[in-house]
């Protein structure tokens, strides 16, 4: 086995899904919809395979796609890019970081990154040779200490990778937080790699500010989306990175030999997601923060303390109400095994496990009924 990637194990994600079949429990962890996206954009794949679009398609991607994210971007924050070099498909969000991180950093490099932070990350980072330095979001407020922040900046920073909306915690970073990131990343000359797969999931008439967008920073960031999110389709894998073209081409060089290319049908589909009307991703929203106003009640009337989440589809709880000073173990054998529900433990994406010894994430991506269902086993529960 590859010694860099020993400390990294099986994903929790893969844990928890085979203990969700396994109990017959609701999965609340591994987040992924229960029901499908747009019709049109599921009709578009099965015509893409019908009209023989079922070889390679190019390095970059199939042009009708590098065209709808160009379109997309420019619709929604004004971002122009030119389709031919500045746009790169890759095999979902979790390939354009991989292929980014490696594109950007030798080994001995540092990648400041926020935690909890989404489990790729770390194992990207070791993969790459890279350090990672992180910057604690701490429960219930996820605030960033400004202080903090400075000091996982070094002279070997090449990187910040931040995710915003930001899976597990749900934080949308407000103008002013990115604009402190992007001062230290200039002052420290380091590439900002965002991560916007939940870009159009955000609730309360918030707004998601594409780091891009701030001041100086479109030179200096690589932007990454997917479709799985945006369109219910996270089995499609198909994901983009846009920034300078030089760094696109540097991402195009590492991502032809992981992978050459995505699945050809796929992309064409996500062509036709990504040119759906306004009202579209607005009714996604719309129907997002339902379920999350219907999760966060229930963990509540179950006697969690609950951080309200400002975007994604995740909700963090704290379970030490129920007495619970371990949430991995609290995971494995408890609520899986008495209650039926299956969840994830937040101290799996985090360094500083201390902070979140207590803290489980749920999915609210689910039909009403079962949100119901798994609020009510939980609120019988008795440690
Ligand atoms: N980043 C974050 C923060 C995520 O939650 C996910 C979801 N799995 C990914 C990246 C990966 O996206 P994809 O499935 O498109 O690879
Ligand atoms: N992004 C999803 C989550 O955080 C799924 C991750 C995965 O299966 N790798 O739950």
């Amino acid at each position: 086995a590859n010694a860099l990637l020993e400390p990294f194990g099986t994903t929790i994600f893969a844990e928890m899904s085979a203990l969700a079949v396994a109990r017959d429990a609701i999965n609340l962890g591994q987040g992924f919809p229960d029901t499908d996206g747009p019709q049109a954009v599921l009709d578009a794949a099965k015509a893409a395979i019908d009209a023989g679009r079922n070889q390679y398609p190019p390095g970059p991607g199939f042009p009708e796609l590098l065209n709808a994210v160009a379109a997309h971007q420019q619709r929604f924050y004004g971002i122009e890019l030119d389709p031919a070099n500045q746009i790169l498909v890759t095999v979902g969000a979790t390939e354009a970081i991989a292929a980014s991180i490696l594109a950007l950093c030798a080994p001995g490099d540092e990648v400041v990154t926020f935690e909890p932070y989404y489990d790729s990350y770390a194992a990207t980072i070791a993969l790459a040779g890279a350090q990672r330095r992180t910057c604690v979001l701490r429960f219930p407020d996820f605030a960033i200490d400004p202080d903090e922040l400075r000091s996982a900046f070094s002279e070997r920073t090449r990187v910040v990778l931040l995710n915003s909306p930001h899976n597990p915690t749900g934080k949308v970073f407000t103008r002013a937080e990115l604009e402190l990131v992007a001062g230290l990343a200039r002052e420290y000359d380091a590439w900002v790699v965002t991560d916007e797969v939940y870009e159009h999931l955000v609730f309360d008439g918030r707004e998601h500010i594409p780091m891009s967008t701030l001041p100086g920073m479109a030179e200096r960031t690589l932007a990454i989306s997917s479709a799985g999110k945006t369109f219910s389709t996270t089995g499609w894998k198909v994901g983009w990175v846009s920034g300078p073209a030089p760094a696109v081409a540097g991402v195009r060089g590492v991502k032809q030999f992981l992978t050459y290319v995505g699945s050809g049908p796929f992309q064409l589909a996500t062509a036709t997601g990504l040119g759906l009307a306004d009202e579209v991703y607005a009714a996604l929203a719309d129907s997002l923060q339902g379920k999350r106003d219907l999760l966060v009640a229930g963990l509540r009337s179950a006697g969690l303390a609950v951080a309200v989440p400002q975007g994604t589809y995740f909700v963090i709880a704290d379970v030490s109400s129920l007495g619970v000073s371990d949430a991995l173990a609290f995971c494995r054998d408890v609520i899986a095994q008495r209650a039926g529900v299956v969840a994830v433990p937040v101290s799996v994406f985090c360094d500083d496990v201390a902070a979140a010894r207590s803290l489980v994430r749920f999915a609210f991506c689910k039909r009403d009924e079962v949100l119901a269902d798994a609020a009510a086993r939980l609120a019988r529960l008795t440690i």
